[in-house]
């Protein structure tokens, strides 16, 4: 089928209810290529492995198979489901390569129908299940398509450095001291005093800082060095000029050059990215890693916190919101799963279910006006650990045994208590939790790739599309 049939299809498809579009993201590490892996391979695989009693297809005897089909969108690259098999079956186990920008994998469903007129004939069904992967951090960027590189440069200064990042700016606000905005600068200057600005939002990254903005200058994707990604917020109080010169900058200042590659980058990078996949999405999965922010401790929690209100800020597209205005989304199912249980043992399963909906409470409602459908789960999409107890007289611990990367040996742990709730001061001062980075599971050709609860989280993505 040529590229245009593929297209025209896929609208038939949408028309006829059997084609759904599922976006999945997240913030760096928070598991999204161990996800749609595990998420391709248990569909796949399902009738087989019989490891999803929670997917009402399956449990009912009515999914007939599921294979990969070819890519819709020809211009996305594709997906590395082999490459990231083949680091899971290797006989050195290694997780996945990362998310670094977007991708795409497709898949066929084939399934009994279950319900209407159609049920008293055994009528087979279709689904055509699109999968896309894109970094969460890009979602970062939309407050600046309402903000001037003013008012955006005011915010970064005022709020998200002081706030949000436990780095070290003095040495580089220090350069820009000695810098007019209002004279003239070369491409290369700029460029140099761009990129110690993206080494330092490298480095917040490193110390557990979420918010990232802008969110393609850690995660570039196809711009990478291009020069649209070479400014930087000006630190406004530092160094003060007339508002006049705001307005009306001279045509070679370095003023202009900030101000119109700040334009572009909204015009050309961050709007496009909201009106070519974003506005097509059906379902949007977004997954949290709550437990390494614990672990890194109360300024990475509060910047995960924040950055989880900007980015559901897409999802809540009320009548006023700019992304109604710009373009018409059309998600109707959003997914918040709280990823990696599998470090955590089993009876801490709820509070971390708790904790997840604490971040997401507010955006929450405000989604909820917006008509979209919302839940959140607990899962781990690549079960990395076994639970077990630890017995001393009459004392019973339980514990999680895993292989962990770092120690390079087996280790069984109790990783500690997990807060149900956004932790306060207090609990920072007693804060004893334990994450350890483990290895994925040691597989033999013919096992399956164990999960935790993933079933019920494709259950709620497409349990009805499957009927
Ligand atoms: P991405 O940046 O969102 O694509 O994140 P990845 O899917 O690459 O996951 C980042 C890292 O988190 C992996 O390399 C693993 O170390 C870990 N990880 C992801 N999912 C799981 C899981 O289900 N269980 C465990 N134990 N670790 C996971």
């Amino acid at each position: 089928m040529n590229f245009i049939t593929r297209q025209t299809q896929q609208i038939i498809d949408k028309t006829l209810d059997n084609h759904i579009c599922l976006a999945v993201t997240g913030l760096s590490r928070s598991g999204k290529t161990a996800f749609i892996t595990s998420l391709v391979h248990q569909l796949i695989y399902a009738t087989q492995s019989q490891q999803l009693p929670l997917l009402s297809v399956y449990a009912d005897g009515r999914l007939l198979g599921v294979k990969k089909a070819a890519q819709s969108k020809l211009t996305v690259p594709p997906f590395a489901f082999d490459e990231a098999m083949s680091n899971l079956y290797a006989d050195d186990p290694k997780w996945p390569v990362s998310t670094r920008g977007v991708s795409e994998i497709n898949l066929v469903l084939k399934y009994q129908v279950k319900t209407g007129m159609t049920r008293f004939i055994k009528q087979t069904g279709t689904l055509k299940l699109q999968i896309i992967d894109y970094p969460g951090e890009w979602l970062l960027d939309l407050p600046m398509l309402s903000q001037t590189y003013q008012s955006w440069s005011e915010t970064f200064f005022t709020h998200h450095q002081t706030t949000l990042h436990q780095v070290n700016y003095k040495p580089w606000l220090d350069k820009l001291s000695k810098v007019n905005l209002l004279d003239p600068m070369s491409d290369e200057e700029v460029a140099l005093l761009a990129k110690e600005y993206t080494d330092l939002l490298y480095e917040a990254k490193k110390q557990g800082g979420y918010f990232i903005q802008p969110g393609r200058f850690v995660l570039p994707g196809e711009y990478q060095d291009a020069p649209v990604l070479a400014f930087f917020p000006w630190p406004i109080h530092q160094n003060a000029i007339n508002e006049s010169d705001w307005l009306s900058p001279p045509k070679e200042s370095l003023l202009h050059k900030l101000q119109t590659r700040y334009k572009e980058y909204c015009h050309s990078i961050i709007k496009p990215f909201y009106e070519n996949y974003f506005s097509k999405f059906d379902r949007q999965v977004v997954l949290i890693d709550c437990l390494q922010a614990l672990n890194q401790g109360q300024k990475a929690f509060n910047s995960l916190e924040f950055s989880l209100t900007q980015i559901l800020d897409s999802f809540h597209y009320g009548k006023r919101h700019i992304l109604r205005r710009l373009f018409s989304p059309c998600i109707d199912k959003l997914l918040f799963a709280a990823t990696k249980a599998d470090h955590i043992t089993s009876c801490q399963q709820p509070n971390l279910l708790k904790l997840l909906n604490s971040l997401v409470k507010d955006a929450k409602s405000n989604i909820g006006f917006s008509g979209i459908d919302i839940d959140s789960k607990v899962i781990a999409s690549i079960r990395a650990t076994i639970q077990g107890k630890l017995t001393k007289g009459s004392h019973i611990t339980p514990v999680i045994k895993g292989y962990d990367t770092e120690s390079n040996q087996s280790v069984t742990l109790f990783p500690g208590d997990v807060p149900p709730y956004c932790p306060n001061g207090e609990f920072w001062q007693s804060q004893q939790f334990n994450f350890v980075q483990f290895a994925p599971p040691k597989l033999e050709k013919h096992d399956y790739l164990p999960h935790i609860r993933l079933d019920s989280a494709i259950e709620y993505l497409l349990g009805d599309k499957l009927k």
